[in-house]
């Protein structure tokens, strides 16, 4: 098995690192945990989109690069290393992209992929809704052809950045007699449509980061369905594969992991006490050991996507290892740094920048969102063990 990137890969490593030193040090940002979904930073998504690091992997035809899966990986992977702002553009880039590019019409790739690459549009995700997260299928919200329009009515909730975003990927009910995984469809809303009503909903750290969403009579055109009607469900199947799969699901907390290495390091050159702490360097050994088998199984997903093999239990156990991995090093951090680790970055005493307490609290979503644990467990347990489902 080969292990290394091209040339051409480290190359495009070694600029994309260039270029967040150079932002670094125009203090155009400041590495951050979990940025890449918390974070809302329009203009430094603009610059990267002027260098044509938004839709990286859509064909040239509509704006992107063409570069592959393993192209975006790098970009991710520094990104993240980083701790970059990007949650102005990561789902658009990450999922919405290659879905419309799969399932969209001739008009909407022409409308929509140009676009998502100059970082014009953004999209929030709609499918979660207060009776279907893990149970997707039963999402209740409704579509309904009337003419040349759909009338939506529903409600969504924990759609992140829905404030800041031009548009939703909706799911919604298109036929409501149909067994439940028959009748939904996928749509492109306007967030600005009259009867869209956006409220934000406190995430544990006290961030405005996600939202409840109300559609009441929305009149979404009949154009903006996306794919086949009552197809959603085969569709938003695949795309929880792409969502699942990505470096984020490990790197987010990268700025931590890498201030809580140099912090160790530090104190290990003057002898004090952490670093001689058997227990403390056996816990961080244990991390970094965790932290390359997650990197290797998410590596897989992004080959296997490379070469058009389409990831399924793979996404599921690359998600599952690496979400878990980021809850252990922020409970050990948090109990490495006792009292010390509440402090906010405004504290002057505040170990590792300040960033070990919203990491921490940040941490329980990640083993929700994109599926949760259990979920997984169960996905991994019937499509990659094969045992039965009842
Ligand atoms: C930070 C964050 C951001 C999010 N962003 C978005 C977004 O942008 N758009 C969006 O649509 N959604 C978003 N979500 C929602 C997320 O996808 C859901 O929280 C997730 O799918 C779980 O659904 P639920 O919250 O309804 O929990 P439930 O499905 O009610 O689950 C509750 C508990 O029961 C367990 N459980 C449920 N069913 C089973 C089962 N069959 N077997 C075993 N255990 C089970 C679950 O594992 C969980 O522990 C986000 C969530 C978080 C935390």
């Amino acid at each position: 098995m080969d292990f290394q990137f091209t040339e051409e890969q480290e190359r495009f490593r070694k600029e994309i690192q260039q270029f967040l030193d150079g932002e670094l040090a125009a203090g155009n940002f400041k590495p951050q945990c979990d940025a890449w979904i918390e974070i809302y930073d329009p203009e430094f998504t603009k610059r990267l989109a002027q260098r044509g690091w938004i839709g990286l992997t859509l064909p040239r035809e509509y704006g992107g690069q063409g570069l592959g899966p393993l192209d975006r990986l790098v970009l991710t992977e520094e990104l993240l290393r980083y701790g970059a702002p990007c949650g102005a553009h990561w789902f658009t880039d990450r999922q919405v992209g290659p879905c419309l590019l799969a399932y969209g019409t001739e008009e909407q790739k022409s409308e929509y992929l140009p676009k998502i690459c100059k970082a014009e549009v953004s999209f929030a995700l709609g499918l979660s809704e207060p009776e279907a997260g893990s149970d997707l299928a039963s999402v209740k919200t409704q579509a309904q052809l009337d003419g040349d329009h759909y009338i939506v009515n529903g409600q969504k909730v924990w759609t992140s950045a829905a404030h800041h975003q031009s548009h939703l990927y909706l799911l919604a009910r298109t036929d409501p007699d149909a067994p439940k995984h028959k009748g939904i469809s996928e749509f492109i809303v306007d967030l600005k449509s009259p009867g869209v009503t956006v409220r934000p909903i406190l995430d544990p750290t006290g961030g405005e980061h996600f939202n409840e969403v109300f559609l009441d009579n929305v009149r979404v055109p009949a154009t903006n369905l996306v794919g086949i009607e009552n197809n959603g469900w085969k569709q938003i199947t695949s795309q929880l594969d792409y969502e699942r799969s990505g470096m984020e699901r490990l790197m987010g907390n990268y700025p931590l992991f890498d201030a809580l290495r140099k912090y160790v390091h530090r104190n290990t050159d003057r002898g004090k006490a952490l670093s001689i702490d058997p227990v403390a360097r056996y816990k961080i050994a244990e991390l970094e050991a965790s932290f390359e088998v997650g990197r290797m199984l998410i590596y897989r997903v992004a080959w296997m996507l490379d070469r058009g093999i389409l990831p399924n239990y793979e996404s599921a156990m690359a998600k599952l290892y690496a979400t878990e991995f980021q809850q252990r090093l922020t409970d050990t951090v948090i109990a490495m740094l006792g009292s010390y680790g509440d402090l906010t970055s405004e504290s002057k005493y505040a170990p590792l920048g300040g960033m070990a307490v919203s990491a921490y609290l940040f941490s329980p979503g990640l083993t929700l969102m994109a599926g949760t644990s259990e979920i997984l467990r169960t996905v991994i347990a019937q499509r990659g063990l094969g045992l039965p489902s009842k």
